[in-house]
C-alpha cells in the first residue's frame, strides 16, 4: 500500500519571522546554499574573468558540495557577494523578506534567540 503523504501546514510568513526582514546583515545564508554562482545563460554577460573562475569552479563542483562550501564568491568576513554587480539572475531575484528568503533562515536559525 502506499504510503501516505505528508501533508504541510500552510505557514505564515509571520511565524518565519515575526519581525520583517529588510537586510542582509548578519546573515548569507541563501549563498551557502549552492557552491558554485549559480548563472544560466546569463553568464555570457558578465566579464571573462569572473566566467573563467564560473567555469574553473564548476570543474570542482561535486567536491565543493561535498565539503559543503559557501559559493565561491560569497565573502564570509561580511556575509556579502564578492561580485554583487555580477550576480546571476536568481541571486538578484532572491527577495530579501520574501517567503523563500524567510524560509531559509529558518532553516539556518538566522536570527533566533536561545
Ligand atoms: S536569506 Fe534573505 S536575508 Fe539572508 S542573505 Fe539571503 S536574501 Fe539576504
Ligand atoms: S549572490 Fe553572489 S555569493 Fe551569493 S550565491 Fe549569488 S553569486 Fe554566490
Amino acid at each position: 500500500m502506499e504510503a501516505p503523504r505528508e501533508i504541510r501546514a500552510p505557514h505564515s510568513l509571520d511565524v518565519l519571522a515575526p519581525e520583517p526582514v529588510t537586510t542582509c546583515a548578519g546573515c548569507g545564508v541563501c549563498c551557502r546554499e549552492v557552491s558554485v554562482p549559480p548563472y544560466l545563460d546569463e553568464i555570457d554577460f558578465i566579464p571573462v574573468a569572473l566566467q573563467r573562475e564560473v567555469y574553473e569552479a564548476r570543474k570542482i563542483e561535486a567536491e565543493l558540495i561535498a565539503q559543503s562550501r559557501p559559493c565561491i564568491w560569497w565573502e564570509p568576513a561580511t556575509g556579502k557577494c564578492g561580485h554583487h554587480e555580477d550576480r546571476p539572475n536568481i541571486c538578484r531575484e532572491y527577495e530579501i523578506g520574501g517567503e523563500l528568503c524567510l524560509e531559509t533562515r529558518a532553516r539556518f536559525a538566522v536570527g533566533k534567540k536561545d
